[in-house]
């Protein structure tokens, strides 16, 4: 359901992504983690083409495009086959928090906004914002935030979501509440890939960890393997740094 083949990516002469593999199953969770720098974001971002990759083939639901050679008809399909969670929420200021989980589906989808608003009411209930509906993002702490950043990327359907540590720039207190609704919406089947430093959580809800460092996939397996069998010298030391 998402193969990624030999993706390359270069900025000027640093290889940031040194023909990378990936393959996630329907419904599955993967965990991306790695230290910094070591391109977990730049492969998030080629997947929707955020960034363009060098060389690669990238299938996702029913799109597939060879970063060598593509229409802007296939790029748009593979665009709408994810949605993305930022790191820092990038919600729309000046829309509340309902408005900007139906955005989307009323400007691409030409939705009523009835019907839209219907979606985005359910979609606040699984994030269990309801009661902040017409709360403009200012007035929302970061967790809230960030769970109407979720509800929003869930609105548009999409095969798989890509968070990018999408509780790095939390207050601590605020981590555990967003956990939890991605740790919700996983059990929903939905598949995702997850850039993140929270080791817990990755072993508590990720089918699939790969550990990354200088573009490549150094390490990957379940959970257990990953952690508790580590096989690489530099996820071994990578793991103990990070505590
Ligand atoms: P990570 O998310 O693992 O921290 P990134 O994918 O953000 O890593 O970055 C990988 C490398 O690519 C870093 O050395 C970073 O400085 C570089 N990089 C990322 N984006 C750009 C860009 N737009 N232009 C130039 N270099 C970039
Ligand atoms: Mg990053």
């Amino acid at each position: 359901m998402i193969k990624v083949t030999n993706l390359r990516k270069k900025f000027k002469d640093l290889v940031v992504l040194d023909g990378i593999d990936i393959e996630v199953k329907r419904g599955e969770v993967v965990a991306i983690i790695g230290p910094s720098g070591s391109g977990k974001s730049t492969l998030l971002r080629c997947l929707n083409l955020l960034e363009t990759p060098d060389e690669g083939v990238i299938q996702i639901g029913e799109a597939a495009l060879d970063a060598k050679s593509y229409s802007r008809k296939e790029a748009h399909l593979l665009r709408q086959q994810t949605a993305m969670v930022f790191q820092n929420y990038n919600l729309f200021k000046n829309k509340t928090a309902l408005q900007n989980i139906t955005e989307s589906l009323i400007v691409t989808k030409k939705m009523k906004l009835a019907e839209a608003g219907k979606i985005g009411m359910e979609l606040l209930e699984q994030v269990g914002l309801t009661a902040k509906a017409d709360n403009y993002p200012i007035t929302l702490s970061g967790g809230q935030q960030q769970r109407i950043g979720i509800a929003r990327a869930l609105a548009v359907n999409p095969h798989a979501i890509l968070l990018d540590e999408p509780t790095s720039a939390l207050d601590p207190e605020l981590v555990a509440e967003v956990l939890q609704v991605i740790k919700s919406i996983a059990e929903r089947q939905t598949t995702m890939i997850i850039v993140t430093h929270e080791m817990a959580f990755a072993r508590e809800v990720a089918d699939q960890v790969i550990f990354m460092a200088d573009g490549n996939i150094v390490e990957q397996g379940t959970p257990e393997q990953l952690f508790d069998h580590t096989q690489n010298p530099r996820t071994k030391r990578f793991l103990q740094q990070i505590g």
